[in-house]
């Protein structure tokens, strides 16, 4: 739940962003003077009007992709970022062993996701592998030995 959190408060904070900057834009940049006692839209008629809604639309854009960038290395538990990438499996030995993957892990344990090392076309997968308590670990772990 505060994964999604995270990520709705982001893109409310560049909704919120955005949305200041273009009543700024229009406060510096008025709508131009009418032609020929004509009111036409100013987009694409008006270089500077263009040029201003291309520039906060490309911001907005790239805003959204930071945070969906940002947003798949987080934790989907506690929303935290996740560190220590630790590389599983050789290039060397990609055609005995598999593709390579480097696994990034919550700093609190509650779980790792699993990047594939090499891109080959289409969506590379990424898991994420949810992690026990350190008891319900320990106790699966007893069992197991005796
Ligand atoms: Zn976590």
């Amino acid at each position: 739940m505060r994964y999604w959190g995270i990520l709705a408060l982001k893109f409310g904070g560049i909704a919120l962003l955005i949305r200041g900057l273009w009543l700024g834009l229009l406060w510096v940049l008025p709508a131009p003077h009418a032609f020929l006692y004509q009111n036409f839209r100013p987009f694409g008629r008006d270089l500077t009007w263009t040029v201003a809604m291309l520039v906060v639309f490309l911001l907005a854009t790239g805003l959204v992709y930071l945070a969906v960038a940002d947003q798949i290395f987080r934790c989907r538990k506690c929303g935290r970022r996740l560190r220590m990438p630790v590389l599983r499996g050789s290039y060397s030995k990609m055609l005995q062993e598999g593709r390579p993957k480097i696994e990034y892990i919550c700093p609190y344990g509650h779980g790792t996701l699993s990047v594939p090392g090499t891109h080959f076309q289409g969506r590379d997968p990424r898991v994420w592998h949810s992690n026990k308590g350190l008891w319900e670990n320990l106790v699966a772990a007893d069992r197991g030995r005796g």
